[in-house]
């Protein structure tokens, strides 16, 4: 007797009806595709619930891979039995011994579906309860605000005993918002939008701006690396490598040192909504965060977001540097982007940004270079698409 079956609460609670029905739809499919390494796993529904029955399947690496499901709310490993007395009294002392350490109060709460039982459910946890006590020196039965909530749920055929219950993702699954273009530098933030982006029901493609030979080829596996870890949330991520560095010198070359980066943050807009053109997607996520840097003023927001007409989602916006970090940790990017490699922003910043830059200079500066529109379209054309999956060395090349 282990702990052989996981029960899934799939989340937001709000839904009803048939959005809550196609929403338990894709759900599924997510768990689908991340159990596919493990093909002893089975998924049972009944009455409204999914469980997963582990089949021998080891409980840790499936607990990893539920991480990696949005739209699941909370999950908890549980116990087993039959439906003696005994055997469930027995299933209680091991979810307690299963225990890294006993609470120091707990509460029994039992369901009784299967109705054929002779004890009520104040009986039970009564009984339960005591063999607890009898085991256990010193613990409490607190009803109110216990440590531990041990859940005996008495079914037709068989009991359920458990007690952890383990946040999942939440949010709302893949895809089901639609599809969204995710601005993704090497930096720490971009990877952490993406996945909130992710999280909140849409389905990213990454786009890459390098300037080659200026950044290195490390940089852009590092990129590609970060959104293979992405990839494990997605199954897999489209990722668009845009040349830039035509128009990062030219730039450099034509325009005053201060609005370098405002026009290079206008023209990545532009590129990027481009390819959101192409590709049926209706927002660009980036990783900006209010304050951080020169070109995340609000009069710099102001004016880079002009050139886009697309919704710009910034799900950094309002967080602090901190929370940034402590998210990029759980979700497995921060290693990766720690590691040191340049993107083409930081090769070509000034000594002194613009914090306040102007719509109608730059406007004017921008039509004084009637190039750009033509470059902008290069890079598009020129721009390398790679699909890229979770566990795989090698990348396919993008055919459509
Ligand atoms: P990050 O940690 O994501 O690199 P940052 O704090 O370094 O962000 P910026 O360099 O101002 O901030 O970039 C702001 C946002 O612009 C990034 O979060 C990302 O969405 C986008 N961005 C910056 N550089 C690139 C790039 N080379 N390719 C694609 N997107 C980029
Ligand atoms: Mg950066």
């Amino acid at each position: 007797m282990n702990k052989q079956l996981i029960l899934l609460r799939l989340g937001e609670l709000t839904l009803k009806g048939r959005n809550r029905h196609r929403f338990e739809a894709q759900v599924l499919q997510q768990l689908k595709r991340v159990l596919q390494p493990y093909p002893a796993v089975t998924i049972r529904q009944e009455f409204g619930r999914v469980y997963l029955e582990l089949g021998g399947e080891p409980l840790n690496a499936i607990r990893a891979e539920l991480l990696k499901v949005f739209g699941l709310h909370s999950f908890s490993p549980a116990i087993r039995c039959g439906l003696e007395l005994p055997e469930m009294e027995a299933a209680v002392l091991l979810a307690m011994a299963d225990l890294p350490q006993p609470p120091k109060s707990f509460k029994i709460s039992t369901r009784r579906v299967n109705k054929s039982i002779p004890l009520d459910t104040y009986e039970l946890n009564r009984f339960f309860g005591g063999a607890v006590l009898r085991e256990y020196e010193g613990l409490t039965v607190d009803v109110h605000n216990p440590e531990l909530e041990i859940r005996v749920e008495i079914r037709e055929k068989e009991t359920l005993v458990f007690s952890e219950v383990q946040p999942g993702p939440g949010g709302f699954p893949l895809g089901s918002n639609g599809r969204a273009m995710l601005m993704l530098s090497g930096g720490i933030d971009s990877p952490v939008a993406g996945w909130l982006a992710m999280r909140k029901g849409l389905r990213i493609e990454a786009v890459h701006f390098h300037s080659y030979p200026f950044t290195s080829e490390r940089a852009k596996e590092k990129v590609i690396e970060l959104t293979r870890i992405l990839a494990g949330y997605a199954g897999k991520i489209t990722i668009h490598l845009v040349p830039f560095t035509d128009i990062q010198t030219r730039l450099k070359q034509e325009c005053r040192e201060n609005l370098i980066i405002t026009l290079m943050r206008r023209a990545m807009f532009r590129i990027t909504e481009q390819l959101a053109g192409q590709r049926a997607a209706h927002a660009i996520v980036t990783g900006e965060s209010l304050g951080q840097v020169a070109s995340q003023t609000l009069p710099s927001l102001h004016v880079i977001g002009q050139a886009a007409t697309l919704p710009l989602l910034r799900p950094l916006i309002t967080m602090d540097k901190e929370e940034i970090i402590t998210i990029a940790a759980r979700i497995g990017t921060l290693p990766v982007s720690n590691l040191p490699y340049e993107d083409c922003c930081t090769l070509f910043v000034p000594k002194n940004p613009s914090t306040n830059p102007n719509l109608n200079v730059v406007v004017r500066q921008e039509q004084w270079m009637p190039w750009l529109e033509e470059a902008i379209r290069t890079a598009v054309e020129n721009t390398e698409k790679l699909f890229i999956y979770p566990n795989q060395a090698e990348e396919t090349d993008y055919l459509f």
